[in-house]
């Protein structure tokens, strides 16, 4: 983006002290905008991710939940909605709570954009796919979801959520923006996450048992924060409006595999203990990154696996 534009800009960051909202709101008052707004419950996401930025007048931290959104009428410019625990243990803790925040949550954050004439931006999931009978996973993919199960709160939540994202734009002409992120870490995830890059990396550091949920075939396709954080500017930036963006890396690989490499990486003796799958928990996932690659311009992931877990691995030693 022009730094000429973005002093105008005033943005608000819905779960905006969680791992990507914090990372998020940096970046944005980074490239000068001249107001970020965080807004977050603090359910999942921490004060200590965002102690940095209050010293800046540009930023402004309100706790809220945005299912209680009704009454706030601040004008601004842009809004992105990552206001959701996004790890299955945290979003299980409270199935009813994180299924309200997708979707009323969504209505008063798309209420907003429309008194606002605001661009408005969903950070949905790769977990709209469900346990997926295809591979890679592409946006016109439908998906393979249960609707009554202990992964459905988030995954049926984001998919609503999508569809109020879908009817605003139709309905009200709301500009409208949803990503569907894969499976990110990096800096700034809580030791407490739950997920598996963040357990693996902690356990380690810890000379803990690292926890391998059944036997380590599955596989999932993990990004680094840097490249999501850019993908996310890019879909705001674009001026053409398009259906849901897949972003992620592509490169797959199995949890047993990714145990080796963290225990590699932290050079840790750590041993591996095998619990059981949780149920549902998907075989395989792994994103189609061609629709982003083609419409945003020079995006693509591109931080290694190994280059990202060594940042991750030096964030976790400073904070044990
Ligand atoms: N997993 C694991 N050990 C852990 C945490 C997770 O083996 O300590 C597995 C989990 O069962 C899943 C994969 O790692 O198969 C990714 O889990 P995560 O919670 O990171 O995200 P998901 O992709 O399931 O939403």
């Amino acid at each position: 983006m022009k730094k000429k534009q973005n002093k105008h800009i005033k943005a608000l960051v819905a779960g905006g002290a969680g791992f990507v909202g914090s990372h998020l709101c940096r970046e944005l008052l980074d490239i000068g905008y001249k107001q970020v707004i965080c807004i977050d419950d603090l359910s999942t996401g921490s004060l200590d991710n965002i102690k940095d930025l209050h010293e800046m007048n540009r930023f402004r931290f309100i706790k809220r939940d945005i299912t209680e959104l009704v009454d706030f009428n601040e004008a601004v410019d842009e809004i992105y909605n990552l206001a959701c625990p996004a790890s299955p243990i945290q979003y299980q803790k409270n199935p009813i709570q994180t299924f309200k925040t997708s979707i009323y949550g969504c209505i008063n954050l798309l209420e907003l954009a429309r008194q606002n004439d605001a661009r408005i931006l969903l950070a949905s999931t790769s977990e709209v796919y469900g346990n997926p009978d295809v591979s890679p996973q592409s946006e016109n993919y439908w998906g393979c979801v249960n609707s009554y199960g202990i992964r459905s709160c988030y995954d049926e939540g984001k998919r609503g959520a999508e569809t109020l994202f879908h009817d605003y734009h139709e309905v009200f002409n709301v500009n409208t923006r949803i990503i569907r992120i894969f499976n990110t870490y990096g800096p700034s995830m809580s030791i407490e996450d739950g997920r598996v890059i963040s357990n693996f990396v902690v356990q380690a550091l810890k000379g803990d048992k690292l926890t391998i949920n059944g036997d380590g075939k599955q596989t999932r396709s993990f990004q680094y924060i840097d490249d999501l954080i850019k993908g996310i500017l890019c879909v705001m930036e674009d001026d053409v409006q398009h259906g849901p963006i897949n972003l992620g890396n592509p490169n797959e690989i199995s949890i047993m595999k990714l145990s080796e490499i963290v225990l590699k990486l932290t050079g840790s003796s750590s041993i591996i203990s095998y619990q059981c799958l949780p149920k549902d928990d998907p075989v395989r996932r792994r994103p189609d990154i061609a629709l982003a690659k083609k419409i945003l311009k020079g995006w693509e992931p591109r931080v290694s696996l190994e280059e990202g877990i060594a940042k991750t691995i030096e964030y976790f030693r400073t904070k044990l």
